[in-house]
């Protein structure tokens, strides 16, 4: 495997969509049972502050994407969120329904119920999930040769990625998952 990505929230599915659609080798690993485990509790009056601009005037896609506060990005139009609310304040369960739905249509590579508990790196990466303090040690173990962590190339990533969470990713050298 080539990519080990953690957390399949909106960041780390749209990562696995252009690891993808870019013929990359790479698992998403979540710890919830589905897509966008915090939108699954989270806000707790389930009411999204994020408008749901279906109506905006303009017939340009591309316009309409940049006002479009909850879309990710594919190439299938189908697969806006604007198709899937009618409501301007659309609520969090619509959220997560969209967001299990595009992990769906996409074929996204994603792991369930697999909590990492330990990065560590001495040389290359060691990635451990919460299984390995369990029964399942030698099956859950991850110990792949990751030798480098990527960040996003974009104009200002090194002081955005101290100001914004972004999804963990982990590319390895070569495949050798227990
Ligand atoms: C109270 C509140 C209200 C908000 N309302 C809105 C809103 O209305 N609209 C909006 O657009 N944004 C809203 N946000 C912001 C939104 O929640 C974040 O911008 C968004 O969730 C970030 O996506 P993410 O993929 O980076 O992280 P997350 O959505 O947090 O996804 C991280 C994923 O990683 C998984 N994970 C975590 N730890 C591990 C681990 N150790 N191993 C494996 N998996 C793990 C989690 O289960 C989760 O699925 C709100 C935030 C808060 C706090």
């Amino acid at each position: 495997m080539e990519y080990l990505v953690i957390g399949a929230g909106p960041a780390g599915l749209q990562l696995g969509y252009f690891l993808g659609r870019a013929h990359h080798d790479y698992l998403i690993l979540e710890a919830g049972s589905a897509p966008g485990t915090f939108f699954r509790t989270f806000p707790r009056h389930r009411q999204l502050l994020s408008i749901n601009k279906r109506h905006t005037g303009w017939s340009d896609p591309e316009i309409n994407l940049r006002v479009d506060w909850n879309s990710l990005l594919s190439d299938n139009p189908d697969l806006l969120f604007t198709r899937y609310s009618d409501r301007y304040f659309p609520t969090a369960d619509d959220l997560a329904r969209y967001l299990e739905a595009f992990a769906g249509a996409c074929n996204l590579r994603i792991q369930y119920n697999t909590c990492v508990t330990h990065v560590s790196r001495n040389g290359c990466f060691r990635v451990t999930d919460s299984k390995e303090d369990s029964t399942r040690r030698s099956a859950s173990s991850w110990q792949p040769v990751f030798r480098r962590r990527i960040f996003p190339r974009f104009p200002a990533s090194k002081q955005r990625s101290s100001m914004v969470r972004l999804p963990s990713i982990l590319k390895a050298s070569s495949t050798s998952v227990c």
